[in-house]
């Protein structure tokens, strides 16, 4: 019986809907992709206008990303990379920077949104050792026993586990039980790569993790001590843990006089040792 309401062509499927912003979706508006729609752009539009420097911070954590990647690939010899929360394909995205130092790197990307599926299949289509599939990181068994995870990349072997602009995601209530599975799955030589929103008592920080939680269900500022507990017995590589902006900057960078937009996020790197 045709009900003369629009065609069904399965698009989009019932797992998302596009009348509500997503975290992957609202970031990805924040960034100035396209992937994204009316209700994640106002989102960002108005955390824009209430958070000085929210978009540069965005930019600043895709930064970091991609000189952590790089430390991970070139100098630590790491070639097996989870990236949990990864977030809707950019510019430069992990893979990308991985196997431009090694080609052989594999890269496995995990994100509770469906669209991130999507679209990172379109683009390894043609990447063999690139997968994606969409899974809660609140769930590390499901996670980690994925026939996807499994296929691409050797838990006896050292691998790089990612939460890069993830961990404020994680309530205080699951934080700890999920990041210290994460952790004890890992190999010894493995690393573990942490961006987070930061609570240093600048009001802009807590006021950014509330309209986070608002809008997006989750969003947690912490201080950098507890940024650093999530790192365990974990040996964090120097700088430690840093406002983004510092952590192996390209350029020389003053710490005395960063911009608001650098002082929402820390990053941090620890390796378990062997
Ligand atoms: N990692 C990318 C980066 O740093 O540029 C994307 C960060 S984006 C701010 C956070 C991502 O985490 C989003 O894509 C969101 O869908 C994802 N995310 C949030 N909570 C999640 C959860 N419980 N399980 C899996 N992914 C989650």
């Amino acid at each position: 019986e045709d009900r003369g309401g629009p065609p069904n062509t399965g698009w989009p499927p019932p797992s998302m809907d596009f009348s509500r912003p997503t975290i992957a979706r609202a970031y990805d508006a924040l960034l100035g992709g396209k992937d994204n729609y009316a209700a994640d752009r106002q989102l960002a539009q108005f955390a824009t206008e209430n958070i000085p420097g929210l978009k540069e911070s965005a930019l600043e954590n895709r930064k970091v990303l991609v000189r952590g990647v790089r430390h991970l690939a070139a100098e630590a010899g790491v070639d097996q990379f989870l990236d949990l929360g990864s977030g809707l394909p950019t510019v430069q995205n992990t893979h990308e920077v991985a196997q431009a130092h090694n080609p052989d790197a594999r890269v496995v990307y995990v994100d509770v949104d469906p669209l991130v599926t999507v679209h990172g299949q379109a683009i390894l289509a043609e990447n063999e050792r690139t997968g994606v599939f969409t899974a809660d990181v609140r769930e590390p068994a499901a996670v980690l026993g994925h026939a996807e995870a499994r296929r691409l990349l050797d838990f006896d072997r050292p691998v790089a586990l990612m939460l890069v602009g993830m961990l404020h995601y994680l309530s205080p209530d699951v934080a700890d039980d999920v990041v210290t599975a994460y952790r004890d799955a890992l190999a010894p030589g493995s690393h573990l790569f942490l961006t987070s929103l930061v609570d240093t008592g600048l009001p802009a920080q807590q006021e950014l993790a509330r309209i986070t939680r608002e809008n997006l269900e989750e969003g947690w500022a912490r201080t950098p001590e507890e940024i650093e507990y999530h790192f365990g017995d974990f040996r964090l590589l120097e700088p430690g843990v840093t406002y983004t902006a510092l952590w192996r900057p390209d350029e020389p960078v003053g710490a005395d006089n960063l911009a608001p937009g650098e002082q929402l996020g820390m990053a941090g790197i620890g390796l378990k040792n062997n």
